[in-house]
């Protein structure tokens, strides 16, 4: 295998960029973090290394580097993020933390099936919204309580004794 240096050299020759600084820790930084990062983060990154580098060149490398189909932008939540990951698949975010976990397609959704009778598909990305692993644990169950459906009703805690003015003990 060609060691990432290389790599990114042939994509910039392939690309006709300057293989800068800058687009080599982008590139790198999003091959060893692949946190599906925005363009925020990746800045925040770079400032320890290049401490003047700003916002606007690194939304021109990664728009560069969409465009040039290395990378993917991902518009999900209230800023885009960037995967590196461009073979298909889907996402679980985490409502908590905004993490965003990749989702190996273990087989053929049917989904793409189901939907031929509306017509061809193209393509589809699927956003599975939930809490992740490491964010439970972090919660005591009385967070988790409040998470669950307003519609909820005490049936559903068959153990829970309400007192005569519906409070639960
Ligand atoms: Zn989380
Ligand atoms: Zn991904």
């Amino acid at each position: 295998m060609k060691p990432e240096n290389d790599i990114f050299r042939d994509i910039c020759r392939k690309n006709n960029w300057k293989c800068t600084i800058q687009r080599r820790l982008i590139y790198e930084y999003l091959i060893a973090n692949r946190c599906h990062p925005n363009a925020e983060t990746v800045r925040a990154h770079l400032k320890t290394i290049l401490p003047d580098v700003s916002l606007d060149s690194v939304y021109r490398i990664l728009a560069d580097f969409c465009a040039a189909g290395i990378v993917k932008r991902l518009d999900s939540g209230p800023s885009y993020r960037y995967d590196i990951n461009t073979v298909p698949h889907d996402h679980f975010v985490c409502q908590d933390c905004g993490r965003l976990h990749d989702i190996d397609v273990v087989e053929e959704s049917s989904l793409a099936n189901h939907c031929t009778s509306l017509g061809r598909v193209l393509n589809y990305e699927l956003e599975v919204r939930g809490i992740c692993h490491s964010c439970l644990d972090s919660h005591k169950p009385s967070d988790l309580s409040t998470r669950r459906d307003p519609l909820t009703s005490p049936e559903d805690f068959p153990d829970v004794v309400l007192d005569s003015a519906g409070a639960a003990y």
